[in-house]
């Protein structure tokens, strides 16, 4: 007998829903443990390389938090979803060229990936331009690795204040991605201390495999994707 493949389970509900619902349970459970408010941590459900159809059931659940990576592949979905759909609040989670500053001010509702002056001045003209307020993120590179995007963590405390003093940006968070092959706790402790030294209030750490271990170590934002949506086929990070 053979089993048949299907994307929903027995009950009927997609199993984005019931994977939406345990992460949300994780989430709790982490945020219990960990002694903090019931409200301190939002859950940012990343959606990139999956389409409409996907993340409709997981907007029907009531999530309304998402984050894409791609500036232009959240276009093609997002606009028509944000006009089914009230609240939706989209972050960009993904790096950032400064051509794609004005796209990413109309459509997004919070930038994590401010990482370079050029971007920070990009997007500070594009938010006047465009009279939208837009929340920011600074993106720390805290591995220091080469391929990767971010500030250095040396670098940290004097771009936060460039963007502030110099550019007029509000920085309301610190995010990193911790290298792939290392323990994430030091990197999370890290952003940590970086954020209460430059007194930034948001932390957006922790993805599928380590959620837990980033709200034990101060998380406001965490950002899961494949454990809510599966696997993604396409590699993207
Ligand atoms: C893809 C991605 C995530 C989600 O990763 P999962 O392991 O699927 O949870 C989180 N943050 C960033 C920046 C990403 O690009």
């Amino acid at each position: 007998m053979s089993i048949p493949i299907s994307d929903h389970d027995n009950a009927g509900a997609p199993v984005s829903q019931q994977a939406l619902a345990n992460v949300r349970d994780r989430i709790a459970e982490a945020i219990h443990t960990s002694g903090r408010d019931d409200k301190a941590v939002e859950l940012v459900a990343v959606s990139k390389t999956f389409t409409a159809d996907a993340i409709i059931p997981v907007l029907e659940a009531g999530q309304r938090l998402f984050g894409e990576n791609r500036v232009q592949e959240a276009l093609g979905k997002w606009p028509e979803l944000k006009q089914q759909y009230a609240g939706i609040k989209l972050h960009l989670i993904g790096a950032l060229q400064s051509n794609k500053a004005g796209d990413a001010v109309g459509l997004f509702d919070v930038i994590e990936t401010i990482d370079r002056p050029k971007i920070a001045r990009a997007i500070s003209t594009e938010m006047k331009r465009q009279g939208r307020d837009v929340e920011l993120f600074v993106q720390v590179n805290t591995g220091a690795e080469p391929q990767k995007a971010g500030i250095m963590p040396e670098d940290t405390d004097q771009f936060v204040e460039l963007c502030r003093n110099k550019i007029g940006l509000k920085i309301v968070g610190l995010m990193c991605i911790p290298p792939f092959d290392e323990e994430p706790s030091l990197h999370f402790a890290l952003l940590s201390k970086l954020a209460e030294r430059n007194r930034v209030e948001m932390l957006s750490m922790g993805m599928s495999s380590d959620f837990e271990t980033a709200i034990a170590f101060g998380a406001t934002h965490v950002r899961v994707g494949s454990a809510i949506f599966g696997q993604r086929t396409q590699r993207i990070v």
